[in-house]
């Protein structure tokens, strides 16, 4: 065996104390194989530092990360004000419970409402705990608003949808893999294809409630609605007087280019909105159902709830990312630099390429059939010093945090044509 040992050294309080750390990478690729359960299969790296847009291994290899948590770490990583915000907080005050207020929790879903334009927010965690949050809010909207009979309502939802792994999601999932197996599924959803707002029209019913789709399909492949989708289904929502919402989790927080997607249509804006992911500053989860006050504050004391909900460490953090997003105008970065990267990607000539897409920093480098699978190009990739995964069986994604800078992006667009001429 094989087993190589690095010296480290760590500054506790005012002495330094050297330790010996054994980092053979196989060995905590065979422990993690070994006693973790496999739902997923990780790209063989072993991650043990990051600092901006770059990761190193635990042999000391630097990567580009271009997957960012699945945009999760859009302000890149250990960002210094998101660092001091979670470390003051934790040495201040971290969790309280709902049962009484905290100082934080105000603050963060007053900025939130703003930068996002809705009244009231709900704070979660996960991002499916916040979708969960929606689907009960348009429900009860159903019943008490619209006058649905009880336990009648149905949402609408598109085919290749992705919004969490919870039973009741998973359940209207059009995906084998996510869905097989965890039967029985809750009923009230009905499927329509994603970028048709007739199949919309087509679908709702005098028991419909909302349709719940996101902007953009990431999970999917990063599939881009035809322009003028959102608007439409918009009017379509208003004209049938049933809720639109949009689950801006992967999309949402400046990653398209907007600080949310919708914003790129005129006339989208939803009645729910679901934000998650970046929301946390790549440290924490924290995630949020937003609406208007008719609507949220449909939701009494008892009805709903989360242990570490509105948190002040997740409040701290949240307020911070928002603000740095803000401050640092990571949106329009997105967009200038998303402009860049699919100019600069379109002039790749590769047999294996079928299109290229994106919105921002939300790229999909589509292949063709029969060439190299997405995660055979995403392990050469891995050889070069990028960090990125595949989504689904043809499509190599890249989302890097919005920080990014030019040269990175050039140097990433060197290394994905030099995998692809392979
Ligand atoms: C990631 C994601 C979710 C689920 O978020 P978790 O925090 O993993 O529960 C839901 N919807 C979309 C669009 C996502 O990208």
């Amino acid at each position: 065996m094989n087993i190589r040992l690095g010296v480290g050294q760590c500054n506790c309080g005012n002495s330094r104390v050297t330790e010996i750390v054994v980092t053979e990478t196989d060995q905590l690729i065979s422990q993690a194989e070994r006693i973790s359960a496999k739902n997923y299969a990780p790209l063989p790296v072993v991650i043990s530092k990051a600092r901006g847009v770059w990761a190193w291994d635990t042999e000391g290899r630097r990567y580009l990360d271009c997957l960012s948590a699945y945009s999760s770490m859009s302000l890149g990583h250990c960002h210094p004000r998101i660092v001091d915000a979670l470390t003051e907080q934790a040495q201040r005050l971290t969790l309280t419970s709902r049962a009484f207020h905290n100082d934080r929790m105000g603050p963060f879903l007053e900025l939130l409402c703003e930068l996002c334009q809705l009244d009231m927010a709900l704070p979660m965690n996960t991002g499916a705990e916040a979708v969960e949050t929606a689907i009960k809010l348009v429900r009860k909207w159903g019943y008490r608003v619209k006058g649905v009979p009880h336990d009648r309502a149905e949402i609408i939802v598109c085919r290749n949808n992705f919004h969490g792994r919870t039973t009741t999601i998973v359940g209207f999932s059009s995906e084998a893999a996510y869905r097989e197996d965890f039967g029985p599924y809750g009923p009230g959803f009905e499927l329509i294809d994603f970028g048709d707002p007739d199949q919309l029209d087509a679908a709702i019913t005098p028991n419909t409630v909302a349709f719940l789709v996101e902007p953009i399909q990431a999970e999917a492949g990063i599939r881009i609605p035809p322009p003028g989708y959102l608007s439409a289904i918009r009017r379509i929502c208003s004209k049938h007087g049933i809720l639109l919402v949009l689950d801006e989790i992967q999309t949402g927080l400046g990653r398209t280019g907007k600080f949310l997607a919708h914003e790129h249509d005129a006339g989208a804006a939803p009645d729910v909105l679901i934000v998650g992911k970046a929301l946390g500053g790549g440290v924490y989860p924290v995630s949020a159902v937003l609406a208007p006050s008719p609507i949220l504050g449909l939701i009494q004391p008892g009805e709903h709830g989360s242990t570490f909900g509105g948190n002040p460490l997740a409040a701290a953090v949240g307020k911070t990312a928002l603000e740095i997003i803000r401050d640092e105008h990571l949106s329009e970065r997105a967009a200038e630099l998303g402009d860049y990267l699919l100019d600069r990607l379109r002039q790749i000539r590769s047999p294996l390429v079928a299109e290229i897409r994106g919105r921002g920093l939300l790229v999909g480098i589509e292949l063709q059939p029969g060439a190299p699978s997405a995660r055979e190009i995403c392990s050469r990739l891995l050889e070069r010093g990028v960090l990125t995964k595949d989504t689904h069986e043809r499509v190599v994604r890249l989302a890097p945090p919005l920080i990014i800078e030019k040269d990175e992006l050039d140097w990433v667009s060197d290394q994905l044509e030099e995998a692809l001429t392979v």
